[in-house]
């Protein structure tokens, strides 16, 4: 596959950029503690299902301290129509835990200590400092990967090497263009049948467009 060129790749930043001036994520959530618990739940899991799941779970176990005391399997029903619930449930219960005993109770707003706690990788702690603190960091989940490659952005086989990527190629402004990215891939370069000669504003730059061309 061709990867884009210099000038392509300035033209796909500046007209993502256009197009999702303010995006932000659609988990809904109040405050530090609702996001990193959302960003949580999100792993393999649509957006939509864990905005179906939080309000209930937020309700019982509204901060750190409550969902540190949780039973385990009250937060598994809470959470059970989430893949992989049980590992969820345990995780939060743990991540909780350690943020009362290592953090005094506050979630460490810092990409190194975030990814120390339970069940928090790398991805989950960029995802939270991209939106909470607009940090310059990228994210890599199944749309952002996906668009990076049909764009000809990178031709990297995992995700850390596809962030790699696309941090060296876009350098600045990454927190806008992961949230752009995502809802590119959301809504428009989908997996299954993308937008490609409708609603796309990337077509003329687009590396992959002749394989939808039958659709
Ligand atoms: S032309 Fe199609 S495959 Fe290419 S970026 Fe647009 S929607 Fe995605």
């Amino acid at each position: 596959m061709k990867l884009a060129t210099k000038k392509e790749i300035e033209e796909i930043k500046r007209r993502l950029l256009e197009h999702y001036p303010d995006s932000v994520t659609e988990l809904h959530y109040h405050n530090l503690y609702e996001l990193l618990v959302a960003v949580m739940l999100s792993a393999q899991c649509t957006d939509k299902r864990v905005n179906l799941i939080t309000p209930a779970l937020f309700e019982k176990y509204p901060d750190i301290p409550s969902l540190a005391n949780a039973d385990l399997d009250d937060v598994k029903e809470l959470i059970k129509s989430c893949s992989f619930f049980n590992n969820k449930a345990k995780n939060l219960i743990k991540m909780a835990q350690m943020v009362m005993e290592k953090y005094n109770g506050e979630i460490p707003l810092d990409e190194k200590e975030l990814v120390k706690l339970p069940g928090v990788g790398q991805k989950t702690a960029h995802v939270v400092m991209i939106e909470y603190t607009g940090a310059n960091l990228m994210a890599v989940d199944t749309h952002v990967f996906r668009v990076a490659h049909r764009l000809g952005l990178s031709d990297a086989k995992t995700a850390e090497g596809t962030e790699k990527d696309l941090v060296k190629k876009f350098k600045t402004d990454l927190h806008r263009i992961h949230q752009a990215m995502v809802l590119f891939g959301r809504y428009i370069c989908t997996a299954k049948n993308p937008k490609c000669y409708t609603e796309c504003f990337l077509t003329d730059l687009c590396k992959s467009k002749e394989s939808f061309k039958a659709r």
